[in-house]
C-alpha cells in the first residue's frame, strides 16, 4: 500500500467516525519555545489546555513533524526520520479510552477491502501504563488481544504530560512484531527494533501540578473533561506494509536512494557505512525541502542552523559515496515528485526550494575539500601526540573558515574515534562575538548614521549558540 493511500485511509476512517478533518499546520508555529512542530497534537494545545474552545468535539489530521532529537538516529535505526507524518485522532471531552482503542484497532486490523490496513492481529503487541487496568481490560476483553501480548510499562514509556502543569495521563502503545529474524522474543519491553512502535494513544485524564522534575510531579486529580490524543507514524506503517527493511526504503524515500546510487556510482545494500549515508541523504533531502517550503532559510542559529546542518550532511554524505559534482538539485526534484501528491506546495514552490538548497550546496562544496584536509591533519596530529581530543582551535577554524557546523565536526571526530574540546570551541566563539560587538560599536561611533544598522541587518543573525541549546522541543507525545 502506497504511503499516500495509508495517509488517506487514516483520514477517511476517522471522518467516517464523525471527526472533522483538519489540515496539517505549518512546521513553524509562532511559539518561539518550539523549534518545529514535533507531534500531531501541537496545533491543538490551546484546546487541551482549555484556553480555547474547539469548534469540534472530534478531529483528525496528518501533521507534518520534524524531530531534531532523532537526527543522529537516522539511517542507523530502521525507524527514525527527521521529517515524518503523524496521523492522529483527537477527542475534546467527547469519547475516551474504549472508543479510542476500538478506532485504532479496527483501522489496523480491518480488511483492505473495507478501508483498513489488513494487518494480522497476531503480529500486534500493546503496552499500557502500570496501573491502567481499565485499558488492559479493554484490550483483553473487547479487542481479544491475548494477555501475553499486553505489557505494562512505567512512567518513562507510558505516561504523558507536556512538562508543565495541566493535563496528563497514561498512554497505550501499539507495536508490530517483525518476526524472530529481527531480534529477541519478549515484546517491546525486550526489543524495540524487532517490535516496531506504530501508534501512541494518550488518555488525558488527570491534572498535574508543579513538580521537582519532568517526571516527578503531583497528580492533583481527575480532569473535568477527558481528552484523547493519538499519533500514528505514517512512515512506519508504510515500511511495515510495504515489506521493506526500514522507513528509508518506502515508496516515498527509496527513489532518493536510487538517485543517489545513480549519481555517485555507489551501490545501496553493499556496505553498512555507505547505506547509512544513502539513508541520511534520502531522509534529510525530504526534511530540508519541507522546511524550506515552510519558510526556513539556512542560517547560523535556531531553525536556520538545523536546515544548514541537514543540507551540509547531505553534501558530505554524497561526497563520501563518491559524488564528484553537485547533486542537490536532483535530490530535490525527486523529493518533489514523490511528495507532491500529498504536498502540492512542493511543486508550486520548487524554484525557491531548489535555489535555497543548491545555494547552500555551492557554498559548502567550495570549502568542504580544504576543510576536510584540515580536519584530517588535525586528527593525525592528535593521534600522533597520543591525544583523544581534537582541539577547540581546529573546530573553530572549521566552523569559521570552512563552514563546518560544530555538530558535523563532532560527528566526524567521533567517526575517527576522537572527542572535541567543545569548551575551547565555545570560548573562541564567544571571543569572536565580542570582537564583532566591539567593532560594531566602534563603527557606530565613527559614523552615526543608519547604514551601520542596515549593514548589521543585511548580515543577518551571526550568533551561534550551539546545537545543544537549540533542542528546545518539548517531547510532547
Ligand atoms: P520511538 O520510541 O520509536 O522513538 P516515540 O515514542 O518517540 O517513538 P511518539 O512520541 O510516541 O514516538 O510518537 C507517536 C508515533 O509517531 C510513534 O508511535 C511513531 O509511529 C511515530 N514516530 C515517532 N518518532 C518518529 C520518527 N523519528 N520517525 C518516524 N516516525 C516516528
Ligand atoms: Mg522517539
Ligand atoms: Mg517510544
Ligand atoms: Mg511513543
Amino acid at each position: 500500500m502506497q504511503t499516500h493511500e495509508i495517509r488517506r485511509r487514516f483520514l477517511d476512517h476517522f471522518v467516517k467516525a464523525g471527526h472533522t478533518e483538519v489540515p496539517s499546520a505549518s512546521l513553524i508555529l509562532a511559539d518561539p519555545n518550539l523549534l518545529f512542530v514535533n507531534a500531531g497534537m501541537v496545533p491543538f494545545v490551546p484546546f487541551f489546555l482549555g484556553q480555547q474552545t474547539p469548534p469540534y468535539d472530534r478531529a483528525t489530521s496528518v501533521q507534518k513533524c520534524v524531530r531534531t532529537l532523532d537526527i543522529e538516529e537516522v539511517g542507523k535505526t530502521t525507524r527514525h526520520n527527521t521529517f515524518f507524518q503523524m496521523a492522529g485522532n483527537f477527542s475534546f471531552g467527547d469519547y475516551f479510552k474504549e472508543e479510542a482503542i476500538a478506532f485504532a484497532w479496527s483501522l489496523l486490523t480491518g480488511s483492505v477491502e473495507d478501508g483498513g490496513y489488513g494487518i494480522d492481529p497476531e503480529k500486534l503487541w500493546v503496552t499500557v501504563y502500570l496501573d491502567d487496568d481499565e485499558a488492559f481490560a479493554i484490550w483483553r476483553d473487547k479487542m481479544n488481544v491475548p494477555e501475553a501480548r499486553i505489557q505494562r510499562r512505567g512512567m518513562k514509556d507510558n505516561y504523558w504530560s507536556m512538562g508543565i502543569p495541566g493535563p496528563c495521563g497514561p498512554c497505550s502503545e501499539i507495536f508490530y512484531d517483525r518476526g524472530p529474524e529481527y531480534g529477541v522474543e519478549g515484546g517491546p519491553e525486550a526489543d524495540e527494533d524487532r517490535y516496531i512502535e506504530i501508534w501512541n494513544l494518550v488518555f488525558m485524564q488527570n491534572e498535574r501540578g508543579v513538580g521537582i522534575s519532568k517526571d516527578d510531579y503531583p497528580i492533583l486529580g481527575p480532569l473535568p473533561k477527558k481528552n484523547i490524543d493519538t499519533g500514528m507514524g505514517v512512515e512506519r506503517v508504510a515500511f511495515l506494509l510495504q515489506g521493506v527493511e526500514n522507513v528509508y526504503e518506502t515508496d516515498l524515500l527509496r527513489p532518493v536512494i536510487d538517485k543517489a546510487a545513480e549519481l555517485t556510482g555507489a551501490l545501496y545494500g553493499d556496505k553498512h557505512e555507505d547505506d547509512v549515508h544513502f539513508r541520511v541523504i534520502a531522509d534529510h533531502a525530504r526534511t530540508a525541502a519541507m522546511l524550506i517550503v515552510d519558510g526556513v532559510n539556512p542560517g547560523n542559529d535556531g531553525r536556520g542552523y538545523v536546515l544548514r546542518r541537514l543540507l551540509r550532511r547531505i553534501v558530505r554524505s554524497a561526497r563520501l559515496l563518491g559524488a564528484d559534482r553537485p547533486t542537490m538539485a536532483e535530490f530535490m526534484a525527486v523529493v518533489r515528485d514523490t511528495m507532491a501528491p500529498s504536498y502540492p506546495e512542493l511543486a508550486t514552490n520548487f524554484a525557491r526550494i531548489e535555489t535555497v538548497a543548491v545555494g547552500e550546496e555551492t557554498a559548502f562544496l567550495k570549502t568542504l575539500g580544504t576543510g576536510s584536509k584540515l580536519f584530517e591533519g588535525a586528527v593525525d596530529a592528535a593521534k600522533a601526540e597520543g591525544r583523544t581530543v581534537l582541539g577547540g582551535t581546529a573546530a573553530f577554524t572549521l566552523h569559521d573558515t570552512y563552514g563546518f557546523p560544530i555538530d558535523l565536526t563532532l560527528e566526524m571526530a567521533s567517526e575517527a574515534g576522537l572527542s572535541v574540546d567543545e569548551d575551547g570551541f565555545r570560548s573562541l566563539m564567544a571571543e569572536q562575538r565580542q570582537r564583532a560587538k566591539d567593532d560594531a560599536r566602534a563603527r557606530k561611533h565613527a559614523h552615526a548614521d543608519m547604514t551601520v544598522y542596515k549593514e548589521l541587518l543585511d548580515r543577518g543573525p551571526t550568533e551561534f549558540t550551539g546545537f545543544g541549546e537549540l533542542v528546545t522541543e518539548a517531547h510532547v507525545l
